[in-house]
């Protein structure tokens, strides 16, 4: 039962396990092996449902890429909006 809404941790770990099964080719760096996905649309304003599988692109995690080495998920910022290259001056950050 449950809502629709409701995606438990286990359910959410298990449909990305299947969404990556399709394509772990991650859309930041372009190698396979993503073992994340990436929210195209940040989760963190509120306009999306984080388990819409249309906002979701494989990317790296923490774990990092193991072709180039880079953590692209950790890397980016936000991508909907261009990135200032000099954001830090105004951004001081948690
Ligand atoms: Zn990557
Ligand atoms: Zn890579």
């Amino acid at each position: 039962m449950g809502k629709r809404t409701d995606l438990t941790e286990y359910g959410y770990r298990k449909a990305r396990a299947r969404f990556l099964g399709d394509n772990d080719v991650c859309h930041l760096c372009g190698h396979p092996q993503a073992d994340t996905v990436d929210h195209v649309v940040p989760v963190s304003k509120g306009t999306v449902d984080p388990s819409d599988q249309d906002n979701w692109l494989p990317a790296h995690g923490v774990n990092g890429c193991p072709t180039c080495g880079r953590k692209c998920n950790g890397e980016k910022s936000d991508r909907a909006a261009p990135r200032l290259t000099n954001s830090r001056d105004w951004y001081a950050g948690p």
